[in-house]
């Protein structure tokens, strides 16, 4: 081996040729794999990010709102990197730099300094407060750093500072997002509640979803229905703003007083029953008007569940132009289901998506037959079995939870499956097992684009459809010999 100057370097430990490849085998073995299923205290290539990740994008969602990290400047640089490299756009968040003194002696001086220049420098209309593990570990007390900071003048007395406690060594980016959003609501809507009043409008908590096409979609359904909404914690102009040569830091979000006035809201509906746990607990004891928690509607059964409960709730019909849009979708479907229809599938992923990916495969046929969550709940593992128990293409399914993508490599090496569903941590396992990998989840780091493709709704099926069984037909066509190789597929 030979490093850029020519020079040869030498390897630390010297291992033959012929041992790389026995290794390279046995990690493919039933063996191996049941080694590798006892493994108890290390985690390998999990298939979630921490804590404080969810919590700085739920930040980002709303109005001139600067997402504040409270610990290590490099676990911030993470949160905005894995952020910048899924949307391809800025994630401008600030930290307050806890070094070796801070580890020692508390943090608030970081704390009070961060605040009072972020103020100054970036004019934001809100800061909101994050930790990332060093200040959970010492034991922090963000309350009274925060009391603190507003006697001493760093900010203003009035001025709203939802913080959270995000520590990483508990929960997943989930949880951080959930965490922070309650802080937000609680921080914005104190007071705000009006005795009689009712704003007339649908307050959507969307949860943790890094898909901005899914927000507009959101937009456009309530639009063809006429129904006035809040989106709580909208991401769609804040990751997906247009390039027009000037640069502005806080595009788009929940404007402040929008999310203020949704505690007096007509109705507030948690799509996702997973990654808004907490916010949606709290909305139920404090918002007026319904509070109605649903699955994402991934697939037609939770789409059309979706959108007649809104028609129930608002007291409207489904809109003409979404029910030929779903006469459309199952036409597709009709079309397409030939391509993947018994084609077995290995799926991981947040629990909310996990559970539309679910719904999804077995509308169409197909089998989902290897699922895992890197971060789940015996709770969740019911719900996926109940699933698959509806219908026959999901008998052979097996659910994995609190197992990761290396427990997942072995699985698809020793009981192999035809196409893998999940974000780009996969593409290392689906590469050894040469299957193709769909990436729907978060985070997208090698492909363009698709955060601003829609998966929910009918328009979510068709995207969802399309993707996967032109991907099936371009395999055959670059697989097959030249007698196979033809024009109709
Ligand atoms: S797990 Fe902890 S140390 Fe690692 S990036 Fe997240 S907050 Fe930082």
């Amino acid at each position: 081996m030979a490093n850029n100057l020519g020079l040869a370097v030498k390897p630390v430990t010297e291992i033959p040729e012929e041992e790389v490849k026995r290794v390279a085998e046995w990690i493919n073995t039933e063996e191996y794999k049941e080694k590798n299923f006892a493994r108890q205290s290390l985690v390998i290539n999990p298939a979630h990010a921490c804590q404080p990740l969810g919590a700085e994008l739920v930040a980002h969602a709303f109005e001139g709102t600067l997402p504040f990290v409270h610990g290590s400047q490099g676990c911030a640089s993470y949160y905005r990197s894995t952020l910048n490299r899924h949307f391809r756009e800025p994630a401008p968040a600030v930290s307050d730099a806890m070094t070796e003194d801070g580890a020692v002696f508390g943090g608030q001086n970081n704390l009070h300094e961060g605040l009072e220049n972020a103020y100054a420098l970036y004019k934001p209309k809100m800061m909101a407060i994050f930790t990332s593990c060093m200040p959970e570990i010492i034991g922090d007390d963000l309350t009274a750093f925060i009391k603190n900071a507003r006697q001493k003048g760093c900010i203003p007395q009035d001025f709203p500072v939802p913080y959270a406690n995000t520590p990483s060594f508990n929960g997943s980016h989930i949880h951080g997002y959930d965490a922070m959003l309650l802080s937000i609501l609680q921080t914005l809507t104190s007071g705000k509640q009006v005795e009689g009043r009712c704003t007339g409008k649908l307050n959507l908590v969307p949860g943790f979803d890094a898909n901005t096409g899914n927000f507009r979609e959101y937009k456009r359904i309530f639009e063809a229905f006429g129904i006035p909404y809040t989106i709580l914690g909208d991401i769609s102009d804040v990751f997906d703003s247009p390039l027009d040569g000037t640069y502005r830091p806080y595009p788009g979000g929940t404007k402040l007083d929008e999310a203020a006035d949704s505690i007096n809201g007509k109705v507030t509906l948690n799509l996702g029953t997973y990654s808004a746990a907490k916010t949606f607990n709290w909305v139920k004891d404090n918002y007026s008007g319904k509070h109605v928690t649903m699955p994402l509607p991934f697939g037609i059964a939770k789409t059309d569940a979706f959108l007649m409960k809104i028609s129930e709730l608002f007291g409207k019909p489904v809109p003409e132009s979404l029910k030929a849009e779903r006469g459309r979708a199952v036409d597709l479907m009709t079309d397409a289901h030939q391509y993947i229809h018994g084609k077995k599938f290995a799926v991981y992923g947040d629990p909310d998506y996990l559970l539309g990916y679910v719904s999804f495969l077995l509308e169409m046929g197909a089998k989902p037959y290897h699922i895992l969550c890197s971060k789940g709940t015996k709770k969740l593992e019911k719900e996926l079995q109940a699933l698959l128990d509806t219908s026959p293409y999901g008998k052979d399914g097996k659910i994995y939870i609190n197992k990761d993508l290396w427990h997942l490599r072995s699985l698809v090496m020793t009981d192999p499956v035809d196409a893998v569903i999940g974000d780009t941590h996969g593409k290392f396992l689906a590469r050894d097992a040469n299957i193709p990998l769909f990436r729907f989840g978060f985070p997208i780091f090698d492909r363009v684009n698709l955060h601003r493709v829609p998966v929910i709704g009918y328009q979510g099926v068709m995207n969802m459809v399309a993707t996967i069984c032109n991907k099936f037909i371009e395999v055959v066509d670059e697989t097959c010999d030249e007698r196979q190789f033809e024009m109709m597929r």
